[in-house]
């Protein structure tokens, strides 16, 4: 495409396979390793529009560049950085200290990343910036020796294939795979994933599967599934290209009770179960359409002038709702100017009031940290008000959302721990603390007020 517009350093964001058949969960894939996993490759689909390629002629304006090269480096200090050696590990499992097995049957992380040492990793920063993210890998031993991986940090592709029953170098030519057809992580594994454990426990014959003998780890069948989850073949491609859910009702019997979905999307592909703070914001999103919270133990360290609270404890629900109202603030600001989610550093000094002034050094804008969060919540209240129109309400939260998903905890140092037995309070609470209503989650009319957003007023819980 590139050549195609005679521009070699144009950006381009595009769909696969996946986008070109309208999978439900298409991704938009940007060059750079990057993608936009969540989001509307079926629509880019559906309007027949295989790419978008862009190139800038002018420099955007700057506002203040010596404001901004002072606030920038400050935002810099903040940044941990990645390094070869955490590519050799477990990806995000290792903060959550539990990682998705055989549609997540077990939490126990073993040696799943066994080889990866073996690989040649390069590191591949966007720009300047210093966190250094995204990173190719060339497979160093084993089957697929010499394949090569473009990845970015996050790691959900590690999770999908690890929830499948794969371990070692082929879960990273595998995640390859998924990226190339561009089918977002999480829909792939859960569809997949149930679908295997119908097959583990005889619910699903070996006549019924298109040939495919669907045993957990046998990469030759899952990268033939993704393949027809891509282009709609065969019942079962089909089936996990609409959705989870679907796969579990085609199965029948207890597979919808096996299927791990909220509100027939699904979560993004990691264990989050053992956590108080990751589970309500997943709960409360729908793989991506709603506010991303996940709120910290304590305040931000900017924000302590006026959030007086925590250390909370991760076995008591008390707290965590306010956390995530917060955090999804801080969140929706940073993405609101364009920021990136990876490089807002919340719990480092400086964390926020860097990326504010920053923000301020660009436009000219006189933006407090407060009004950054103000803005945040606007954005998250309006996402609401669109999910609304839609026919959502907040009880969907808990009431849509797989059984699996909020299972007791089958096994580990978290052995047992639950969400579910928090729910529907917990849910409730966080409406409340946002300004909308409890159960139908519609804005308060003050709400509406504060933020400025009175011209959905038709949308607002009047009473
Ligand atoms: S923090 Fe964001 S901008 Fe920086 S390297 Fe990571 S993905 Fe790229």
């Amino acid at each position: 495409m590139r050549a195609e517009v005679g521009i070699k350093d144009a950006k381009v964001m595009g769909i696969g396979p996946a986008g070109e058949h309208m999978v439900h969960a298409a991704m938009l894939c940007n060059d750079y390793n990057h993608s936009a996993s969540h989001s509307g490759g079926a629509i880019f689909g559906s309007k027949k529009l295989k790419a978008i390629v862009v190139h800038g002629t002018k420099r955007p304006p700057l506002h203040d560049k010596a404001a901004l090269i002072e606030a920038g480096l400050r935002w810099r200090k903040t940044l941990q950085q990645y390094s070869v050696s955490d590519r050799y590990g477990v990806g995000h499992a290792r903060h959550l200290e539990a990682l998705p097995n055989n549609n997540m049957q077990s939490s126990l992380i073993a040696d799943h990343n066994r080889g990866f040492d073996h690989n040649r990793v390069t590191q591949r920063p966007c720009f300047q910036c210093a966190r250094l993210c995204p990173w190719d890998v060339e497979i160093g031993e084993g089957e697929f020796k010499g394949k090569i991986g473009h990845f970015n940090a996050g790691a959900e592709w590690l999770d999908t294939f690890w929830n499948l029953g794969v371990k070692g170098n082929a879960t990273l030519y595998l995640a390859e795979r998924i990226n190339d057809l561009g089918i977002e992580c999480g829909h792939f594994a859960f569809g997949a994933g149930v679908l295997f454990e119908a097959y583990e426990k005889g619910l699903v014959k070996a006549e019924d599967c298109d040939g495919l003998r669907l045993e957990w780890g046998n990469v030759e069948a899952i990268d033939k599934l993704l393949e027809m989850t891509a282009r709609r073949e065969g019942k079962w491609g089909n089936l996990i290209a609409d959705g989870p859910l679907e796969v579990a009702e085609a199965i029948g019997g207890d597979a919808v009770k096996w299927v791990v979905h909220t509100k027939r999307g699904v979560p993004a592909m990691h264990d989050w179960r053992p956590h108080f703070s990751n589970m309500l914001r997943e709960i409360v999103a729908s793989g991506g359409m709603k506010p991303q919270g996940g709120g910290a133990a304590n305040p931000p360290p900017d924000l302590k002038y006026r959030e007086k609270w925590g250390p909370l404890d991760r076995d008591d629900p008390k707290g965590w709702p306010q956390s995530n109202v917060i955090a999804e603030q801080y969140r929706q600001f940073v993405g609101l100017m364009g920021g990136c989610w990876f490089a807002q550093m919340h719990l480092k000094p400086d964390g926020l009031n860097s990326v504010v002034d920053s923000f301020n050094a660009t436009t000219g804008w006189n933006f407090t940290l407060d009004e950054a969060m103000l803005a945040g919540h606007r954005s998250a209240i309006l996402q609401s008000v669109f999910a609304t129109q839609r026919g959502w309400i907040a009880d969907h939260d808990w009431q849509q959302v797989g059984q699996r998903f909020i299972d007791p905890v089958p096994d580990g140092k978290f052995k047992g721990f639950t969400i579910a037995k928090w729910l529907p309070e917990m849910v409730r609470e966080y409406y409340q603390l946002s300004g909308r209503h409890e159960k139908t989650g519609r804005p308060f009319m003050n709400t509406l007020v504060q933020l400025g957003l009175e011209e959905f007023k038709e949308w607002a819980q009047l009473d």
